[in-house]
C-alpha cells in the first residue's frame, strides 16, 4: 500500500483527526509481541465527549466514507476487503451496518460465512472466500472468514477431521502451516490492489453475558439469541488463547489487525470507521482524469442536447 504524505485532510471541523489517531492506536502490524491483554474492551481512547458528540462524530465519518467510496468505484483500480472477527454479541453486525450506513450499495458486498456445507468442505479451506474477494472499485465485507480455520476448528479439533484431509498432511503443524498460507494469500491479494484490513472486535467477558442476557429479556432481540452462542462462551479461554496466537501470527504491514475495544458499541463504530477511512485516504483515490478525447465527446454531447428544442 502506498503511504501518502500528510494528507492536509488532519483538521475537520477544527478538531484533531480521530481517524488517524484511533487507526494508528488500535492497530496491530507486527503481531510478534502482541498479546489480548495490551488492549482493554472497556476503552474509549480517551474520548471526553457526550454519546450524542460520538454520534455526530460517526456522522461525519459515514459521509467521508461516502465520498471515498465513490472515488475508490470509479477509480477502479484498488479493491478494499474487510474482515470481521469476534465472540458472539461483540457487535459485528452493528458495526457493519453503521459504519456502511453511507456506502452505495452498488460498490459493496457483504458475505456472513457460516458453518462449511458439503462442498465447500471438498475444497481448500481459502476455496470459499476466495471467490468472494471484491473486484476493483468496490468494497467488500466478511462477515467470519477463513480465520475461523484457526477459531472454531482449533477450539473444536473434530471440525478439522470432518474436513476430508489427506491424514499424512494433518501434522501438528497444521495451524502453522495456515498461518503461513493465509499470511501469503493476503500478501498475493495485496500486491494485486486489494487492500486487506482485519478488525477483531474486543468485548469482556462480562459485557457478552450482559449482551446474552438483554437478548433473553428484550422481545424484538429474542431471535438473536441462540443457544449455542452460550455454549462456545464456555470455551471463552481457549478462544482467547486461539484470538491472541491468531492475530501475533496473521499481523502483518500488508494486512493489519485491528483490535478494537467493544464493550461500547458507539466507540467500535467509530474505530472501524476511522481505520478504514485511514486506509483509503493512504491511497490518495481521485476521479479518473479526462484525456482529450473524452473532452471532446463531452463537448459534442453537449452540442447535441443543446440543439434539441
Ligand atoms: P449472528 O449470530 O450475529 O447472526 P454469526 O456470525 O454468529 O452471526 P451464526 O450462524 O450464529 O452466525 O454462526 C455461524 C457459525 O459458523 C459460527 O459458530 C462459526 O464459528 C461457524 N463457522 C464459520 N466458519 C466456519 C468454518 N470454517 N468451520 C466451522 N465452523 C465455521
Ligand atoms: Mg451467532
Amino acid at each position: 500500500m502506498p503511504r501518502g504524505g500528510p494528507t492536509g485532510k488532519g483538521e475537520r471541523m477544527g478538531k484533531p483527526n480521530h481517524n488517524e489517531q484511533y487507526a494508528t492506536r488500535y492497530r496491530i502490524d507486527d503481531g510478534a509481541e502482541f498479546g489480548l491483554d495490551d488492549i482493554d474492551p472497556g476503552d474509549t481512547g480517551g474520548f471526553d465527549g457526550g454519546k450524542k458528540e460520538a454520534q455526530e462524530l460517526l456522522q461525519q465519518d459515514i459521509e467521508r466514507l461516502s465520498d471515498l467510496q465513490e472515488k475508490l468505484y470509479a477509480q477502479d483500480r484498488w479493491a478494499l476487503l474487510l474482515i470481521f472477527q469476534a465472540m458472539d454479541a461483540a457487535g459485528k453486525d452493528g458495526a457493519i451496518k453503521h459504519v456502511m450506513s453511507g456506502v452505495n450499495p452498488q460498490g459493496c458486498e457483504v458475505y456472513s460465512f457460516k458453518a462449511p456445507s458439503a462442498e465447500e468442505m471438498d475444497h481448500d479451506f481459502l476455496w470459499r472466500t476466495s471467490r468472494r474477494v471484491p473486484e476493483r472499485g468496490r468494497i467488500g465485507i466478511f462477515n467470519r472468514s477463513y480465520y475461523e480455520e484457526l477459531l472454531v476448528v482449533r477450539v473444536h479439533r473434530e471440525l478439522l477431521e470432518r474436513q476430508h484431509l489427506p491424514p499424512q498432511l494433518v501434522t501438528k503443524h497444521v495451524w502453522k502451516e495456515r498461518y503461513r498460507d493465509i499470511n501469503a494469500f493476503e500478501r498475493y491479494l495485496a500486491g494485486n490492489g486489494v487492500v486487506v484490513l482485519k478488525f477483531f472486535l474486543h468485548v469482556s467477558k462480562g459485557e457478552q453475558k450482559k449482551r446474552f442476557l438483554e437478548r433473553l429479556d428484550t422481545p424484538h432481540k429474542n431471535w438473536k439469541f441462540s443457544m449455542s452462542d452460550v455454549r462456545e462462551r464456555e470455551h471463552w479461554d481457549a478462544y482467547r488463547e486461539a484470538y491472541g496466537e491468531m492475530i501475533r501470527h496473521t499481523a502483518t504491514k500488508h494486512a493489519p489487525w485491528y483490535v478494537v475495544p467493544a464493550d461500547n458499541k458507539w466507540f467500535t463504530r467509530l474505530v472501524v470507521a476511522s481505520a478504514i477511512i485511514e486506509a483509503l485516504e493512504r491511497l490518495e483515490l481521485a476521479f479518473p482524469e479526462l484525456d482529450d478525447e473524452k473532452r471532446r465527446e463531452l463537448a459534442e454531447a453537449r452540442t447535441i442536447l443543446e440543439r434539441e428544442d
